[in-house]
C-alpha cells in the first residue's frame, strides 16, 4: 500500500515546495531525486538569523549507505562574506547546497547557521533565509511581474521596481509591448538565458535573503553577457553572506574564500593568491582551465 502512496507524498512535497517560494531549486537540483524523508521535529522552533554565519561541522554525508560522499567535511563561511567551492565534477559540490537548504540530513556532524543546528529549527524559517540563484531558472507561464514578485508573497510594485532596476532586467521590460505585465514562458515571450537569470536575480532581491547560494556556472551565456551578470551578483551579494558554487574559476578569483573539494573532502582552502602560491589541485584547475581559455579565443 505504501508504494501507491508514494508518488501522491512526492507531488504533494512537490507543491508545497513550490508554494514555500522554492521554485528556483527545481532548477537547481533535480526535484525528483530528492529526499522526502526530512521532517521538522516536534515543535522546532524558527531559525532566527542575525549574523549569518554558515558553519559544517564534521560532516559525513552519502545518499546511500554504500558510497560517502563527503567526509568529515568541516569549513566556515563568515556572516557578510562570499565563499566559493571548486572542485572536479562530482567531487560533492551540489550536495553542499542540498544539505544547506537541508534537503537531507549528514548522517555525521552538523550543519550550523548563525550558532543554530539547522536540523533542530523549522524547514520553512530556514528556506525563507536563503535565496538561490541558480543557472537555469524557473519562469511560469505569467507576467514577467508576476514572475520577480514570486520571490514573496505580498511585495509590493515598489518593491518589484526597485528588484528589477537592481538586477538591471528593468531597460529590457521597459521595452516589452505591455511592461511589466507581459505574458512569458510558453505562452508568450522567450527570454534568453541571460534574462532569466536576471529574474532569477530580481525574484532573490524581493525575497531580501541574508544568504545567498549561487550556482554559478554560465557556460550558456556569451562572456560579456557574463560578465554583466557577475558584476549584478557582485553588487547583490554585497552585505550577504554568499557561498558561490563554481564551475569556471575565472569568476571566483575574487571570493573572500575558496575552498577546493575533492572526493568529499576539503583538499585546499585560501584566496586565489594564496591558493596559486600553494601549487596544488587549485593551481592545476587554473592552468587547464586558462589553457581551454585561450584555446577558446579567436586567433
Ligand atoms: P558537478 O560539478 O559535476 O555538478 P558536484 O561536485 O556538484 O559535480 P555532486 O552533484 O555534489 O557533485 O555529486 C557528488 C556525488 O554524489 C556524485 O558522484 C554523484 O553521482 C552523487 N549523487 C548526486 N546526487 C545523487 C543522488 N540523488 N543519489 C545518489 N547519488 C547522487
Amino acid at each position: 500500500l505504501m508504494q501507491l502512496f508514494r508518488p501522491l507524498d512526492l507531488l504533494g512535497w512537490v507543491y508545497r515546495t513550490i508554494r514555500q517560494g522554492l521554485v528556483d531549486m527545481a532548477a537547481m537540483f533535480d526535484l525528483i531525486d530528492t529526499n522526502v524523508e526530512v521532517a521538522d521535529k516536534p515543535g522546532a522552533p524558527a531559525l532566527i538569523v542575525d549574523r549569518p554565519s554558515i558553519v559544517f561541522e564534521n560532516v559525513d554525508f552519502g545518499y546511500d549507505k554504500e558510497r560517502t560522499i563527503l567526509r568529515n567535511l568541516s569549513f566556515e563561511v563568515p556572516a557578510g562574506s562570499h565563499v566559493a567551492i571548486v572542485g572536479p565534477s562530482g567531487a560533492g559540490k551540489s550536495t553542499i547546497a542540498r544539505l544547506l537548504f537541508r534537503f537531507y540530513d549528514p548522517q555525521g556532524g552538523r550543519i550550523l547557521i548563525d550558532g543554530q543546528d539547522i536540523a533542530e529549527v523549522t524547514q520553512e524559517s530556514l528556506r525563507a533565509k536563503i535565496g538561490i540563484v541558480p543557472q537555469d531558472s524557473v519562469l511560469f507561464n505569467d507576467t514577467i511581474g508576476y514572475n520577480i514578485s514570486y520571490g514573496r508573497e505580498g511585495a509590493s510594485e515598489e518593491e518589484i521596481l526597485e528588484a528589477a532596476r537592481d538586477s538591471a532586467i528593468l531597460p529590457f521590460i521597459k521595452r516589452l509591448p505591455d511592461g511589466f505585465d507581459t505574458e512569458v514562458g510558453e505562452r508568450g515571450l522567450k527570454l534568453s538565458g541571460g534574462e532569466k537569470q536576471r529574474v532569477a536575480i530580481a525574484r532573490t532581491l524581493v525575497k531580501n535573503p541574508p544568504i545567498l547560494l549561487l550556482d554559478e556556472a554560465t557556460s550558456a551565456l556569451d562572456t560579456r553577457t557574463e560578465q554583466d551578470i557577475l558584476r549584478t551578483l557582485n553588487r547583490v551579494s554585497k552585505d550577504r553572506t554568499t557561498l558561490a558554487i563554481a564551475h569556471r574559476l575565472s569568476t571566483i578569483a575574487k571570493a573572500d574564500q575558496i575552498l577546493v573539494l575533492d572526493h568529499g573532502q576539503l583538499a585546499e582552502s585560501g584566496t586565489h593568491s594564496e591558493l596559486q602560491a600553494a601549487r596544488g589541485l587549485y593551481a592545476e584547475m587554473w592552468a587547464r582551465q586558462a589553457e581551454e581559455r585561450q584555446e577558446e579565443a579567436p586567433a
